[in-house]
This record gives C-alpha cells, sequence and structure tokens, in this order.
C-alpha cells in the first residue's frame, strides 16, 4: 500500500508511528495510508525552518519571487496530475479540481509580487534633516493547518505569501486528501526553495497541538471547521501567538421578486450543488422573498436537480463526485432525516442515490428542501452536503433580518434586477462576502478572503493585503545623519516640529 510521508527540509521522511486510511470516495476502497506525525517528527519540521530562516529573510525579495515564477509555470504544466490526485481522493471531478488549482495559482502570481508588495513607506525631512521608514519584516517560523475540501487551493491561499515575505513555513495538511497538497509542495522544492523554508507533515490533533505549544511558531494560520477554528484561536492567542482562523458557513441567497429566474437557477445549481456542496462558499440557503418566486423556484429547480449528472469525479463531464467520506455522507444523511422529521417538506430526496458500477461509493444525489424554518437544524447547522434549502419570507427587511441573525457570517448574494435594494443589502447585511448576481463571492487574490461572526477568528482575512500583513510585522525608522561640524546641545522637551 502507499504511503503518503512528511517532507521535511527538503527530504521525504517516512512516518514512525501511527497512520490513517486515505480512501477513494468513489469506490469507498482504502487506496493509501498517511503517516501521523507525532511530536518529535513535528519537532524535526520546526527545527528545519528555524534553521533556513536567517538565510531565507536575508534572501532579496526579488530572488524570493523568482521562485515564485518558477513554482506558477511548474503548477500549470503539471495540472492535469494535480487535478486527477484532487479528484481521486477528494471525490470532486476533475473540471472543479481543475477549477481549484487555478484560483490557487492566482495567489502564487500575487506572491510573484514580492518586491512590490514590500517595498515600505518612506518619508524625508519629517524632522530636521531627518527621514523616517516604515518596513515589513518577516515574523519567523509560521504555520498552516488546512480543511479537507481545497487540498490545494487553501495551502496555496498560505504559504507562497508568507514564503515571500521572507518566513519559513510548516504546512499541516487534511489527513483525508493529503497526496496532492505533498505534490504541488514538491514542485515548489524543484522550483528552487531551499531546504527547510516549507516542510509538509501530516497528522491529526497531536501534529497540530504540537505547532500550537511549540514557542518557536509565532504564526498559526488556520481553515476549518468552527470549533476548531475557535480551539485553536484561543489556544494559539493564550500562548501569544498571532492566529487567523477561518471556519465554518451557512451561505444565504436571497432572491427578490424581480431577479432574473433563469440566471438565478443555473447559479444556484453551481453554488448549491458543485463540489457536492463541500464549499465552505456553497449556497445552502435560498431565502425566497414572495410566494411566487419561491413557487417559479421550485418548480425551475426540481427537473435541473434530477437531472445532476453524478459519478466518480475522475470521469469526465460530470456535474458531481461523491462526498469525501462515509462518514461525511452518513452525516449528511442525518441531516435530511431531521428536516423530515421536523417538518420540512421534502421536494428531491438524494439519499437512495445509486451510481451503476460505483456501489460502495459516497455518493448523495442533489437534495432540496421548501418550508424550511429557523430553528430546524438543517437551517441552524453547516451542512457540508449536496443540500438546498428554501425559506420563504415577505421582504427583503425580513430576509436580512434573517442573514444577520445567523451565527456565521462567511458569503451571501441577493439575485435581483433592483440596484436600491442591491445596495442597501450590500451595506447593511452581516457578511464578510457578499455577491450581487454572483453566487459565489470568492474575493480574487488581490483582495483578502474572510468572513464574519463565527466564521472567522482574528483581526485579519487570508490571502491578498491583509495576508501580507498577518505574515509581517512592521518596524518604524527614524534616522538622522548629524553634520560632522555641527553640534546640539541636549533637549529636554519632547521632539516636536512644533
Ligand atoms: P476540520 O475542522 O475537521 O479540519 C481542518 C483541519 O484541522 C485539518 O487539518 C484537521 O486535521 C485539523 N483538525 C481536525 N480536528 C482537530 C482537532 N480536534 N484538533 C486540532 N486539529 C484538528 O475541517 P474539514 O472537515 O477538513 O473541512 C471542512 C470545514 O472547513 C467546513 O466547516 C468548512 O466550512 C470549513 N472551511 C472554511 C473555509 C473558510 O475559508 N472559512 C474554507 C474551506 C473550508
Amino acid at each position: 500500500m502507499r504511503i503518503v510521508n512528511h517532507l521535511i527540509h527538503g527530504e521525504m521522511i517516512a512516518g514512525t508511528g501511527r497512520h490513517a486510511d486515505v480512501f477513494n470516495p468513489a469506490t469507498g476502497e482504502v487506496s493509501k495510508q498517511v503517516a501521523l506525525a507525532d511530536r518529535a517528527t513535528m519537532q524535526l519540521a520546526i527545527d528545519s525552518a528555524k534553521s533556513a530562516f536567517p538565510a531565507w529573510r536575508k534572501t532579496p525579495p526579488a530572488k524570493r519571487a523568482q521562485v515564485m515564477f518558477r513554482f506558477k509555470q511548474l503548477l500549470e504544466d503539471h495540472e492535469a496530475v494535480i487535478a486527477k490526485l484532487i479528484s481521486e481522493e477528494h471525490g470532486k471531478t476533475l473540471e472543479d479540481a481543475t477549477g481549484e488549482l487555478k484560483r490557487g495559482i492566482e495567489n502564487v502570481e500575487f506572491a510573484c509580487a514580492a518586491p512590490i508588495i514590500l517595498k515600505g513607506e518612506y518619508s524625508r525631512n519629517v524632522g530636521p534633516s531627518i527621514d523616517a521608514w516604515s518596513e515589513m519584516q518577516p515574523i519567523g517560523v509560521v504555520a498552516g493547518i488546512t480543511p479537507f475540501n481545497f487540498p490545494a487551493m487553501v495551502p496555496l491561499w498560505m504559504y507562497p505569501l508568507a514564503i515571500v515575505c521572507g518566513n519559513c513555513f510548516i504546512l499541516k495538511p487534511s489527513e483525508r486528501d493529503p497526496s496532492s497538497t505533498l505534490y504541488i509542495a514538491q514542485l515548489l522544492q524543484e522550483a528552487g526553495l531551499p531546504k527547510g523554508v516549507l516542510n509538509v507533515v501530516h497528522g491529526d490533533k497531536e501534529a497540530v497541538d504540537a505547532l500550537i505549544e511549540a514557542p518557536e511558531v509565532k504564526a498559526l494560520s488556520f481553515v476549518g471547521s468552527t470549533p476548531i477554528a475557535e480551539y485553536i484561536y484561543s489556544e494559539g492567542t493564550r500562548r501569544g501567538k498571532r492566529v487567523q482562523a477561518l471556519g465554518g458557513a451557512k451561505n444565504h441567497a436571497v432572491l427578490m421578486p424581480d431577479a432574473d429566474l433563469d440566471n438565478a437557477v443555473s447559479a444556484l445549481m453551481g453554488a448549491a450543488y458543485g463540489s457536492c456542496g463541500e464549499r465552505c462558499m456553497a449556497i445552502s440557503v435560498a431565502v425566497c422573498v414572495g410566494d411566487q418566486i419561491a413557487d417559479a423556484l421550485i418548480e425551475t429547480l426540481t427537473p435541473q436537480i434530477k437531472a445532476l449528472k453524478i459519478g466518480a469525479g475522475t470521469n469526465c463531464g460530470l456535474d458531481m463526485g461523491p462526498l469525501v467520506t462515509g462518514a461525511a455522507r452518513d452525516k449528511v444523511k442525518g441531516y435530511i432525516d431531521a428536516g423530515v422529521a421536523q417538518g420540512a417538506r421534502l421536494v428531491v430526496d438524494g439519499r437512495d442515490l445509486v451510481v451503476a458500477g460505483n456501489e460502495s461509493g459516497y455518493f448523495l444525489g442533489g437534495t432540496l428542501f421548501d418550508n424550511v424554518t429557523p430553528e430546524m437544524t438543517i437551517y441552524t447547522d453547516e451542512i457540508f452536503g449536496p443540500v438546498l434549502c428554501i425559506v420563504r419570507v415577505s421582504s427583503l427587511e425580513a430576509a436580512m433580518q434573517l442573514i444577520n441573525e445567523h451565527e456565521y457570517g462567511n458569503g451571501t448574494c441577493i439575485f435581483t434586477r433592483d440596484g436600491e435594494a442591491a445596495h442597501l443589502f450590500v451595506d447593511e447585511i452581516e457578511v464578510g462576502m457578499v455577491g450581487v448576481n454572483v453566487p459565489l463571492p470568492v474575493p480574487v487574490s488581490y483582495h483578502s478572503f474572510g468572513g464574519w461572526k463565527r466564521s472567522l477568528f482574528g483581526d485579519l482575512h487570508a490571502y491578498g493585503p491583509d495576508g501580507v500583513r498577518f505574515y509581517t510585522r512592521k518596524k518604524a525608522v527614524t534616522q538622522r545623519w548629524p553634520q560632522r561640524a555641527s553640534h546640539e546641545a541636549a533637549q529636554f522637551a519632547f521632539p516636536s516640529n512644533g
């Protein structure tokens, strides 16, 4: 059986203790095993990153960027291999995996601008013969802990930027689909990254706790579910670390009575059922303003949900693959059962889907509920599966109140032709990423990604300008070169230009 090992100090290091099974979700078979690091193995990676830091922080940003230019090319050259690795372990379709990789590459492109990003600010003559500047210095050893649902893109949100800012990085990927993440890191080594600047250590809670507790690790970026995000934020900040911890979501789409229905339905189909709903920006609630748009939406959506092409993600031309594990599939099924028990109307039931030839795969069909109310668990909880819930309300204000009262605030969108309604929505909605007729408003790499409320713990969002702030600390320098011949007496009043 193939074992997925650690990448430490530029070498593949075999696991010494526990291992976990990695499944092919389309067949239900164990395809590989992944090493789960113990504390001693994690310490090897921390020591490696620490030893690489002094030389790397002194490497000119333009040289750091040159590694990223080569890395970008390698990623593009190996796009098909990476997409297949993602699909084989995550289950998402090849087209979706390729899309994820392309969005990840955009973050590498942003990191290629390191010399411009790190230019700093300069002010001449802030006092007599005195100049001042602010510069951004790296933090040191920093770490990232990432979820299963974007094994290529989410790590690429983190380490390219952290590294071009002069830091050394330890990545702890999801143990459920580690192969593409490791392969991509190996391409970065091939691009010329010095040993130890990026280490990849697989593992579970033991490995993560070793990172949280290590005094050498100065900052933690986390993306995953809300309970773990909250744990990592509180334990990390308690130890004086800088932490950004992105959590779960429940993303609502508001359909106004004047929405362009056909386009809204196409947008909802992709946003609710793409990647089997396993996206933190997936739309899982459609809030319909008025019964007319709700009835029309159900009539148009229903046949399209029933016609979803579902199968092994590695086959081309499909809409949806399986869920990532049997446990994930059973959890989503449990939510559908609960929705029925709690009184929602099940319009399309995906529970009994069988994919011919893949009978043991973790498949579910697209599912649609109507008449969902705010106290039902299918409304309160993140289901993370192909389930769309329709909530009926009578006004835009009621729709916004519903969204603002939800504990999560990652993404949302409004479908309308009314500019005034869209303006009000954008202004007053308590959500971090908002779309107007755009169902998945994932910011491009030169903006930053982050939710509000219990979707993000910390102050700075991921990647883009906030990512630069997160992975650097500011130093303000005030400089004067006195003229040789002059001598000034001591001044005891606080220096000022007054
Ligand atoms: P998860 O929280 O189970 O795992 C995320 C990471 O934390 C993994 O590397 C895992 O090994 C580690 N981990 C798990 N349990 C741990 C524990 N007890 N102690 C320490 N570390 C632990 O999340 P997941 O199931 O891999 O991913 C899905 C979740 O991630 C969803 O909730 C989704 O909304 C969220 N997500 C959020 C964003 C965002 O940007 N907000 C993006 C992608 C995914």
